[in-house]
């Protein structure tokens, strides 16, 4: 499932293909991706809008119209995104294709249909956005905001296992089970421990693991475990560069012991080192 550097690998790669252009027309070939607003609707809300601008929140595309409205894309599992020549091949795992003013097309691909597209309103918009924890990039996301973060809304969630506070959107946004991992094994971190026993000297470790993983990742344009592909169409690159996640059994690269795979934190695949997480 795209996460953060995924996503905005995507982002990146059609905005310019898209911002300034207007979609000329719009074509709903398979509803059942809509979220709350018919095929009907959503065809005629876009047709002859102009795209404002190009951007991700959380795990979500989001590209603003010149009226203000936003269509929020979550690719999930087997969602693409590209910007392509308007009498290329189709295919039909092709979802929604709009033509653009500049005799390109904007095409949404999803193999198994798992994708969810939304058509907010300014108002919406702001309800979406507010239910998502802060973008850990940002500027200004500091160690003590993402204790804050990690701790939940009232500081409920201190029981909950730091891996879990680390993937729920609505503590902190965009981060999913590989950067988890990931971020986890760089920071020294057990991933069951109660995020409420996190330090602060610890959540700047943390946090410094998880800027460092992100902005690398996205520098290697993401990770393909299977579906994943970039606004070109290409797989990612980061996977080759994985210190944790997916390598069960092999060694550590800071210690040497062997690399552990458990499901018993939060049923998802955990991978950590026995040595140095502890
Ligand atoms: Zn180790």
């Amino acid at each position: 499932m795209p996460e953060l550097p995924e996503v905005e690998t995507i982002a990146n790669d059609i905005r310019p293909g898209l911002v300034g252009s207007t979609l000329e027309s719009v074509r709903v070939l398979r509803a059942d991706v809509l979220r709350g607003v018919t095929a009907r609707r959503f065809e005629r809300a876009l047709r002859g809008r102009r795209v404002a601008a190009v951007g991700r929140r959380a795990k979500h595309v989001v590209i603003e119209l010149d009226d203000e409205h936003r269509v929020v894309i979550q690719p999930r599992m087997t969602g693409s995104l590209h910007v392509s020549a308007a009498n290329g091949a189709s295919d039909r795992y092709v979802v929604i294709a709009a033509d653009l003013s500049t005799g390109r097309r904007l095409v949404f691909r999803d193999v198994r249909r798992l994708g969810a597209v939304h058509l907010l309103t300014p108002a919406a918009w702001r309800r979406y956005t507010e239910r998502l924890g802060p973008e850990p990039l940002e500027r200004g996301f500091t160690a003590p905001r993402l204790l804050a973060a990690l701790a939940g809304r009232g500081g409920r969630g201190g029981r909950l296992a730091v891996k879990k506070a680390l993937m729920d959107q609505r503590r902190i946004a965009g981060v999913g089970n590989i950067y988890a991992n990931e971020a986890l094994w760089s920071a020294g971190l057990d991933p069951s421990r109660p995020a409420g026993t996190i330090t602060s000297a610890e959540a700047r470790r943390l946090l410094r693991a998880l800027v460092a993983v992100l902005r690398r990742s996205i520098r290697g344009r993401g990770t393909t475990v299977r579906d994943y592909r970039t606004g070109t169409g290409e797989a990612g690159t980061f996977q080759s560069r994985l210190k944790v996640y997916g390598r069960a059994g092999r060694p550590c690269r800071r210690c040497g012991r062997r690399l552990v795979l458990t499901h018993a934190v939060d049923a998802r695949a955990t991978y950590f080192c026995p040595g140095c997480q502890r």
